[in-house]
């Protein structure tokens, strides 16, 4: 019997991994699953990125890079941030990872230990707690409500530091809700964290570029005062739909910039050399694909929301950003998690259910319309189907 430190006995999953199994074994079974469980988006990585990597694989870089990426990425990633945000960072501070969650994981490791208290958003990405927890620190949530249109209350976060509060995270747009926080409320909060110097912000920004109806999104990078303590969490994951390349960055501040790059060296090298040329052609090349997604994915919302809002006992805000729904299934009568299971067994369509996100995510699924159109209408002819039914009859 093999005794492993502590924190495995708390760490958690993605419950969105473990949908997609069930969701893929019913499929292999011969059964017709429509998946809107899974937030990754159903595009190809574009022609011109995939040709770079098949390039750099020609061309012979087949070796280690620095342990924070190439510099010519990391020049790429401090322009893209200062012509999207008119923020400068240094390539100097950028850090180029396998994957947007290695930030995370980095970031909660540096400041989670038992004594420790650490903010994260709920509903929000499962992982932020699940790491929380894996380190023996305190996770204090921060509620995200409908009701304040699913973004966090700086006022309240504000009420929830405590002396041993060490690292704030955030998530804008949001996962699972789709929320936007609005400038004013980041500068709230801005404000009121001006005394408390010791506190990290880990500003998860993956879906960033993300955004409908002329929503602002609001980088935490164009606040200098807390330059000295902001980590940036973003990547290509969503943006160019390479969630299975393994590529993202963050930007450290420079009193954490060595620290992270030795838990690199110490972990896991550099990033595979042919992604990071792949990573800075997406980020020097034509946008248009990403504007094509974009367009497309906002058809989408626009065809859930509508859905969503005609299935008795459920109610839909229409999401911001991302590409996710988070519609209130309260009225239906049906626990979120129940519902969810029963909608993919009996129904064919897989979502999460919202305690998956958090406990404030009870009374909530989630959908990602990471899926066509013709496919989002048919899961929604399913839902109509299923809850207009008399259920236990
Ligand atoms: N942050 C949020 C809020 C996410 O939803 C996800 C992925 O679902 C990630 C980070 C992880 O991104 P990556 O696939 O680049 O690790």
């Amino acid at each position: 019997m093999l005794t492993t430190i502590e924190g495995f006995d708390r760490i958690g999953e993605e419950n969105a991994f473990a949908v997609l199994a069930r969701a893929t074994r019913l499929a292999d079974e011969g059964r017709d699953i429509i998946n809107l469980g899974i937030g990754q988006p159903d595009f190809r990585t574009p022609e011109h990125i995939v040709e770079a990597a098949i390039k750099a694989l020609r061309d012979g870089h087949h070796g280690y890079t620095p342990a924070t990426g190439i510099l010519p990425l990391r020049e790429a990633v401090a322009a893209d941030i200062a012509r999207r945000t008119g923020a400068e960072a240094s390539p100097e501070n950028v850090m180029i990872v396998p994957g947007g969650k290695v930030t995370m994981f980095m970031a909660i490791l540096m400041f989670g230990a038992p004594g420790v208290d650490i903010l994260y958003p709920d509903p929000g990405f499962p992982i932020y707690r699940s790491m929380i927890e894996f380190t023996g620190a305190r996770p204090v949530p921060v509620p995200i409500r409908e009701s304040n249109d699913f973004t966090f209350s700086a006022e309240e976060t504000l009420e929830l530091l405590t002396p041993q509060t060490r690292l704030l995270i955030l998530n804008s747009p949001a996962n699972p809700t789709g929320g936007v926080t609005p400038r004013a409320e980041i500068e709230k909060l801005v404000a009121g964290l001006a005394d408390r110097p010791d506190i990290a912000i880990l500003s998860d920004e993956i879906y960033g570029q993300m955004t409908y109806d002329g929503a602002e999104h609001c980088s935490l990078m164009g606040f200098e005062a807390l330059r000295d303590r902001l980590i940036l969490l973003d990547g290509w994951s969503k943006t160019y739909a390479m969630t299975g390349w393994r590529l993202g960055y963050a930007v450290w501040p420079e009193q954490l910039i060595d620290k992270a790059r030795k838990l690199a060296v110490n972990a896991w090298s550099c990033v595979n050399a042919p992604a990071q040329f792949a990573g800075l052609a997406a980020l020097t090349g034509p946008q248009d694909a990403v504007r094509d997604m974009m367009r497309e994915f906002d058809m989408r919302r626009k065809l859930v929301v509508e859905g969503l809002n005609a299935l008795p006992g459920v109610s839909a805000r229409t999401p911001m950003g991302a590409f996710y729904a988070f519609p209130n299934i309260s009225a239906t009568g049906w626990q979120a998690k129940p519902l969810a299971s029963a909608l993919l067994e009996e129904a064919g369509v897989a979502v999460i259910g919202g305690p998956d996100f958090g406990t404030l995510g009870e009374g909530y699924i989630r959908l990602s319309y990471a899926n066509s159109a013709e496919n989002i209408a048919r899961a929604l002819t399913r839902m109509k189907l299923f809850l207009e039914e008399p259920q236990g009859t």
